[in-house]
């Protein structure tokens, strides 16, 4: 048989992507869970946002639920990495739920430098989107005056007790470039402002959004693997726009359209904290039903942040 030529296409991968820190002790804290205590186990909003780490963890015996009334009283319960409020926290306990927190512990360090700050007297501004899991979390456990803004231009109709005692914080997933922008016309507005900088942002976002960035000259089209419901993946589709590369965020290989490929030579890679690598592998393989695909890896930051399992699923999986 003749093999049809196809045209080469050099696929780079950006460097660091995927998994982070968090996500992995998320998953690892349901899996062991469920090892731990028999399924089912009950997790109170997606684990990660991520549909096919979801739906894996459903099939090892994860009930995911949106609200803690919906879950038996007493039964073993996981918090997403997301973080929850106090009155989740609250709602739980009443219940009798064993509760197992997934919060990555860089979401946990926002809150409590925003409870900090309000402890202080402080009107804290959230840098953040209103509506995600995050943010509603963040927002519930801080007692005091909050304020959500998204945009440099929602600062202007900010309204606080005393200009001279504002903080800010931000969620952990946000644009590094957004958010210096809010950070520059809060301080225009309030310039006692207090707050870190763009600090909050967790290392995992600012690595893997630097990355596209230092790939995107190199792209003609660059794709993001990964959940609409994802903020980080969200902004890594962004942060190529910006760059000036057309960039798609697609949710596993079935999303990939070939027309997309027509007058590209060379396509990026990434993928948000909460992807799969696998997912990546797969897409790559679509692309080889139509190209003659060369894969390289960029020159990158090596992560090796790990974070520590709660001890009573560390000391079941030893004994
Ligand atoms: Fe934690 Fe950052 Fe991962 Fe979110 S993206 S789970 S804050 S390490």
């Amino acid at each position: 048989a003749v093999t049809p030529f196809k045209r080469p296409l050099t696929v780079l991968l950006a460097k660091p992507r995927g998994f982070c820190a968090g996500v992995v002790r998320a998953v690892e804290i349901v899996e062991r869970a469920i090892a731990q205590t028999g399924a089912p186990v009950y997790v109170r909003h997606e684990i990660v946002h991520n549909t096919h780490v979801v739906d894996g963890l459903r099939a090892q015996g994860a009930v995911f639920v949106g609200e803690v009334d919906q879950i038996p009283a007493g039964a073993t319960t996981i918090f997403s990495a997301h973080g929850v409020s106090r009155g989740v926290e609250a709602a739980a306990a009443a219940r009798g739920l064993d509760v197992i927190d997934a919060t990555c512990p860089l979401v946990q360090k926002v809150h409590n430098q925003g409870r900090r700050y309000a402890q202080l007297g402080y009107d804290v501004v959230l840098i953040g989107h209103e509506g995600h899991a995050e943010v509603e979390g963040t927002r519930g456990q801080i007692d005091g005056r909050l304020h959500v803004v998204a945009t440099a231009a929602e600062v202007a109709s900010l309204v606080v007790a005393d200009p001279e005692k504002v903080a800010y914080i931000s969620q952990t997933t946000l644009s590094v470039q957004d958010t210096r922008e809010v950070i520059a016309a809060l301080t225009a507005r309030f310039p006692a402002i207090v707050g870190p900088d763009i600090r909050n942002i967790c290392y995992a976002t600012q690595n893997r959004q630097a990355a596209v960035q230092a790939m995107a000259p190199h792209c003609d089209l660059i794709l993001v693997v990964g959940s609409r419901s994802s903020s980080n993946t969200t902004r890594l589709r962004e942060v190529g726009e910006i760059a000036g590369v057309a960039s798609h965020l697609i949710e596993g290989p079935d999303a990939i359209d070939p027309d997309w490929f027509d007058s590209v030579e060379t396509v990026g890679f990434t993928a948000g904290a909460s992807a799969p690598e696998r997912l990546i592998q797969d897409a790559i393989d679509r692309l080889r039903g139509f190209r003659s695909v060369t894969v390289r890896e960029l020159e990158g930051v090596d992560e090796e942040v790990v974070f520590r399992l709660p001890p009573r699923l560390v000391e079941a999986m030893a004994s």
